[in-house]
Protein backbone atom coordinates (compact mmCIF):
# COMPACT_ATOMS: atom_id res chain seq x y z
CA UNK A 1 0.00 0.00 0.00
CA UNK A 2 1.28 3.06 -1.28
CA UNK A 3 0.09 6.44 0.52
CA UNK A 4 -0.23 9.20 -1.68
CA UNK A 5 1.67 12.24 -1.92
CA UNK A 6 0.59 15.65 -3.14
CA UNK A 7 3.85 17.97 -3.58
CA UNK A 8 3.30 21.82 -3.97
CA UNK A 9 6.71 23.42 -5.91
CA UNK A 10 6.33 27.05 -5.69
CA UNK A 11 8.60 28.03 -8.17
CA UNK A 12 10.34 31.21 -8.04
CA UNK A 13 6.70 33.02 -6.72
CA UNK A 14 6.50 34.82 -3.68
CA UNK A 15 7.51 37.07 -0.74
CA UNK A 16 7.99 36.19 2.70
CA UNK A 17 4.31 37.50 3.87
CA UNK A 18 2.67 35.90 0.94
CA UNK A 19 4.69 32.26 0.98
CA UNK A 20 3.76 32.62 5.16
CA UNK A 21 -0.01 32.96 4.23
CA UNK A 22 0.34 29.90 1.69
CA UNK A 23 1.94 27.93 4.24
CA UNK A 24 -0.74 28.65 6.59
CA UNK A 25 -3.76 27.75 4.93
CA UNK A 26 -2.35 24.73 3.76
CA UNK A 27 -0.85 23.48 6.86
CA UNK A 28 -4.35 23.85 8.39
CA UNK A 29 -6.21 22.94 5.02
CA UNK A 30 -4.73 19.79 4.81
CA UNK A 31 -4.36 18.71 8.66
CA UNK A 32 -7.01 16.33 8.01
CA UNK A 33 -6.67 14.91 4.88
CA UNK A 34 -5.09 11.45 4.85
CA UNK A 35 -2.26 11.80 2.32
CA UNK A 36 1.18 12.98 2.70
CA UNK A 37 1.62 16.55 1.73
CA UNK A 38 4.71 18.67 0.70
CA UNK A 39 5.80 22.30 -0.19
CA UNK A 40 8.30 23.11 -2.15
CA UNK A 41 9.32 27.16 -1.27
CA UNK A 42 12.08 28.88 -3.06
CA UNK A 43 15.34 28.14 -0.47
CA UNK A 44 15.19 31.68 0.74
CA UNK A 45 11.83 30.85 2.55
CA UNK A 46 12.37 27.18 3.12
CA UNK A 47 13.55 27.82 6.58
CA UNK A 48 10.72 29.67 7.96
CA UNK A 49 8.22 27.80 6.15
CA UNK A 50 9.72 24.50 7.88
CA UNK A 51 9.64 26.53 11.43
CA UNK A 52 5.29 27.31 10.38
CA UNK A 53 5.47 23.43 10.20
CA UNK A 54 7.24 22.43 13.44
CA UNK A 55 4.99 24.92 15.44
CA UNK A 56 1.81 23.55 13.35
CA UNK A 57 2.85 19.95 14.82
CA UNK A 58 3.82 20.80 17.88
CA UNK A 59 -0.20 22.08 18.40
CA UNK A 60 -1.41 18.63 17.21
CA UNK A 61 -1.40 19.43 13.73
CA UNK A 62 -0.71 16.77 11.11
CA UNK A 63 2.61 17.61 9.63
CA UNK A 64 3.02 18.95 5.67
CA UNK A 65 6.70 18.43 4.83
CA UNK A 66 8.83 21.05 3.28
CA UNK A 67 11.23 20.14 0.37
CA UNK A 68 13.40 21.98 -1.77
CA UNK A 69 13.23 22.91 -5.92
CA UNK A 70 17.05 22.12 -6.57
CA UNK A 71 20.49 21.29 -4.75
CA UNK A 72 23.82 21.71 -5.23
CA UNK A 73 25.75 18.59 -7.27
CA UNK A 74 28.45 19.66 -4.74
CA UNK A 75 28.59 19.28 -0.70
CA UNK A 76 30.72 22.04 -0.47
CA UNK A 77 33.22 24.59 -2.06
CA UNK A 78 34.18 27.28 -4.33
CA UNK A 79 30.60 26.47 -6.09
CA UNK A 80 29.11 30.50 -6.14
CA UNK A 81 25.52 30.74 -5.62
CA UNK A 82 25.04 26.98 -4.91
CA UNK A 83 23.03 25.76 -2.23
CA UNK A 84 24.16 22.33 -1.01
CA UNK A 85 21.97 19.55 0.50
CA UNK A 86 23.36 19.25 3.68
CA UNK A 87 22.72 23.15 3.97
CA UNK A 88 18.58 22.32 3.34
CA UNK A 89 18.54 19.44 5.79
CA UNK A 90 19.80 22.16 8.13
CA UNK A 91 17.33 24.30 7.17
CA UNK A 92 14.51 21.48 7.71
CA UNK A 93 14.44 20.16 4.14
CA UNK A 94 13.24 16.52 4.05
CA UNK A 95 13.23 16.34 0.17
CA UNK A 96 14.38 17.63 -3.20
CA UNK A 97 13.24 17.91 -6.28
CA UNK A 98 16.04 17.27 -8.93
CA UNK A 99 15.84 16.98 -12.68
CA UNK A 100 12.95 19.16 -13.12
CA UNK A 101 12.34 20.01 -16.80
CA UNK A 102 12.79 23.63 -16.25
CA UNK A 103 16.31 22.31 -14.83
CA UNK A 104 17.24 20.39 -17.22
CA UNK A 105 15.63 22.78 -20.60
CA UNK A 106 16.39 26.17 -19.25
CA UNK A 107 19.70 25.76 -17.27
CA UNK A 108 20.90 23.03 -19.31
CA UNK A 109 21.01 20.06 -16.74
CA UNK A 110 22.64 17.04 -18.12
CA UNK A 111 20.93 13.30 -16.92
CA UNK A 112 24.90 13.24 -15.09
CA UNK A 113 24.57 16.42 -13.18
CA UNK A 114 20.96 15.25 -12.17
CA UNK A 115 22.53 11.97 -10.68
CA UNK A 116 25.17 13.78 -8.92
CA UNK A 117 23.01 16.21 -7.30
CA UNK A 118 20.42 12.89 -6.47
CA UNK A 119 23.83 11.54 -4.86
CA UNK A 120 24.10 14.50 -2.88
CA UNK A 121 20.08 14.74 -1.71
CA UNK A 122 21.46 11.02 -0.64
CA UNK A 123 23.97 11.82 1.06
CA UNK A 124 22.22 14.73 2.80
CA UNK A 125 20.01 11.67 4.44
CA UNK A 126 16.90 13.33 2.38
CA UNK A 127 14.72 12.09 0.30
CA UNK A 128 15.04 12.89 -4.00
CA UNK A 129 12.30 13.67 -6.07
CA UNK A 130 13.68 12.65 -9.85
CA UNK A 131 11.30 14.27 -12.62
CA UNK A 132 11.44 12.54 -15.71
CA UNK A 133 9.30 13.02 -18.83
CA UNK A 134 9.45 13.23 -22.64
CA UNK A 135 8.98 16.85 -24.87
CA UNK A 136 6.45 17.13 -27.61
CA UNK A 137 9.07 16.02 -30.32
CA UNK A 138 10.14 13.50 -28.18
CA UNK A 139 6.75 11.82 -28.21
CA UNK A 140 6.08 12.63 -31.53
CA UNK A 141 9.09 10.26 -32.17
CA UNK A 142 7.72 7.63 -30.04
CA UNK A 143 10.71 8.45 -28.05
CA UNK A 144 8.91 8.69 -24.47
CA UNK A 145 10.23 5.75 -22.89
CA UNK A 146 13.64 5.93 -24.16
CA UNK A 147 13.95 9.37 -23.10
CA UNK A 148 12.15 8.11 -19.84
CA UNK A 149 14.28 5.25 -19.04
CA UNK A 150 17.68 7.22 -20.18
CA UNK A 151 16.61 10.00 -17.09
CA UNK A 152 16.42 7.24 -14.62
CA UNK A 153 19.45 5.01 -15.84
CA UNK A 154 21.50 7.95 -14.97
CA UNK A 155 20.45 7.72 -11.16
CA UNK A 156 21.06 4.34 -11.71
CA UNK A 157 24.60 4.09 -12.90
CA UNK A 158 25.47 6.85 -10.42
CA UNK A 159 23.71 5.26 -7.42
CA UNK A 160 22.96 2.18 -7.68
CA UNK A 161 19.89 -0.13 -7.20
CA UNK A 162 19.84 0.77 -3.47
CA UNK A 163 19.72 4.68 -4.25
CA UNK A 164 17.42 4.60 -6.62
CA UNK A 165 15.01 2.63 -3.92
CA UNK A 166 14.81 5.73 -2.20
CA UNK A 167 13.27 7.43 -4.83
CA UNK A 168 9.71 9.46 -5.12
CA UNK A 169 9.94 9.50 -9.21
CA UNK A 170 7.72 12.42 -10.57
CA UNK A 171 6.51 11.70 -14.40
CA UNK A 172 6.25 15.13 -15.89
CA UNK A 173 5.75 15.73 -19.71
CA UNK A 174 7.47 18.30 -20.60
CA UNK A 175 4.71 19.24 -22.72
CA UNK A 176 1.84 19.37 -20.06
CA UNK A 177 3.77 21.75 -17.65
CA UNK A 178 2.29 24.95 -17.16
CA UNK A 179 0.42 24.76 -20.44
CA UNK A 180 -3.11 23.42 -19.08
CA UNK A 181 -2.49 20.51 -21.46
CA UNK A 182 -2.57 17.66 -19.38
CA UNK A 183 -1.72 13.76 -20.12
CA UNK A 184 -5.38 11.60 -20.28
CA UNK A 185 -5.06 9.30 -17.38
CA UNK A 186 -4.15 7.00 -19.88
CA UNK A 187 -1.57 8.11 -21.10
CA UNK A 188 0.24 8.95 -17.97
CA UNK A 189 -0.79 5.12 -16.20
CA UNK A 190 0.78 3.78 -19.69
CA UNK A 191 4.04 5.84 -18.74
CA UNK A 192 3.33 4.90 -15.11
CA UNK A 193 3.28 1.21 -15.04
CA UNK A 194 5.62 1.25 -17.96
CA UNK A 195 8.09 3.33 -14.89
CA UNK A 196 7.05 0.89 -12.34
CA UNK A 197 7.64 -2.19 -14.41
CA UNK A 198 11.23 -1.28 -15.16
CA UNK A 199 11.84 -0.59 -11.17
CA UNK A 200 10.31 -4.29 -10.84
CA UNK A 201 12.66 -5.45 -13.45
CA UNK A 202 15.72 -3.96 -10.96
CA UNK A 203 13.84 -5.20 -7.89
CA UNK A 204 10.60 -5.89 -7.26
CA UNK A 205 10.05 -5.21 -4.20
CA UNK A 206 11.35 -1.18 -5.15
CA UNK A 207 8.71 -1.66 -7.79
CA UNK A 208 6.00 -2.57 -5.67
CA UNK A 209 6.90 0.55 -2.95
CA UNK A 210 7.92 3.02 -5.12
CA UNK A 211 5.71 6.40 -5.23
CA UNK A 212 5.55 7.82 -9.15
CA UNK A 213 3.81 11.08 -9.10
CA UNK A 214 2.22 12.72 -12.20
CA UNK A 215 2.84 16.14 -12.60
CA UNK A 216 1.51 18.49 -15.53
CA UNK A 217 -1.59 21.07 -15.17
CA UNK A 218 -3.36 19.05 -12.38
CA UNK A 219 -6.34 20.59 -11.18
CA UNK A 220 -9.02 20.22 -9.12
CA UNK A 221 -11.07 19.36 -11.94
CA UNK A 222 -8.70 16.13 -13.76
CA UNK A 223 -7.05 15.31 -10.61
CA UNK A 224 -9.34 12.51 -9.51
CA UNK A 225 -9.18 10.40 -12.76
CA UNK A 226 -5.86 11.35 -13.08
CA UNK A 227 -4.95 9.71 -9.25
CA UNK A 228 -7.38 6.67 -9.94
CA UNK A 229 -5.19 5.30 -12.02
CA UNK A 230 -3.27 2.02 -10.39
CA UNK A 231 -0.16 3.90 -10.66
CA UNK A 232 -0.17 6.60 -10.27
CA UNK A 233 0.57 7.68 -6.16
CA UNK A 234 -0.48 11.61 -6.40
CA UNK A 235 1.05 14.64 -7.92
CA UNK A 236 3.56 17.05 -7.93
CA UNK A 237 1.60 20.25 -8.74
CA UNK A 238 2.82 24.11 -9.62
CA UNK A 239 0.52 26.55 -10.82
CA UNK A 240 -2.24 24.88 -8.61
CA UNK A 241 -0.14 24.86 -5.53
CA UNK A 242 -0.04 28.72 -5.71
CA UNK A 243 -3.63 28.77 -4.88
CA UNK A 244 -4.30 27.10 -1.45
CA UNK A 245 -8.17 26.20 -1.73
CA UNK A 246 -7.37 24.12 -5.41
CA UNK A 247 -4.05 22.97 -3.69
CA UNK A 248 -6.18 21.48 -0.97
CA UNK A 249 -8.50 20.06 -3.35
CA UNK A 250 -5.97 17.75 -5.12
CA UNK A 251 -4.78 16.17 -1.93
CA UNK A 252 -8.66 15.61 -1.04
CA UNK A 253 -8.64 14.40 -4.80
CA UNK A 254 -5.65 12.07 -3.78
CA UNK A 255 -7.29 10.56 -0.36
CA UNK A 256 -10.57 9.65 -1.92
CA UNK A 257 -8.67 7.69 -4.65
CA UNK A 258 -6.98 5.74 -2.25
C1 LIG B 1 5.61 21.48 -12.34
O1 LIG B 1 6.16 22.56 -12.45
O2 LIG B 1 6.23 20.51 -11.85
C2 LIG B 1 4.24 21.37 -12.78
C3 LIG B 1 3.69 20.18 -12.84
O3 LIG B 1 3.62 22.54 -13.11
P1 LIG B 1 2.05 22.70 -13.52
O4 LIG B 1 1.24 21.96 -12.50
O5 LIG B 1 1.81 24.17 -13.48
O6 LIG B 1 1.90 22.13 -14.88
Amino acid sequence: MRTPLVAGNWKLNGQRASVGELAAAVISGTSEIPVDTLICPSFLHLEAVANQLRQAAGEGTLSVSVGAQNCSDQAEGAFTGEVSAAMLAEAGAEFVIVGHSERRQLYSESSAQVAERYAQVLDAGLQPILCAGETLEERAASATLDVIGAQIDAVLARCGAAGLAKAVIAYEPVWAIGTGETATPEQAQDVHQWIRDRMKGVDSEIGNKMRILYGGSVKPGNAAELFAQSDIDGGLIGGAALNADDFIAICRAAAIQH
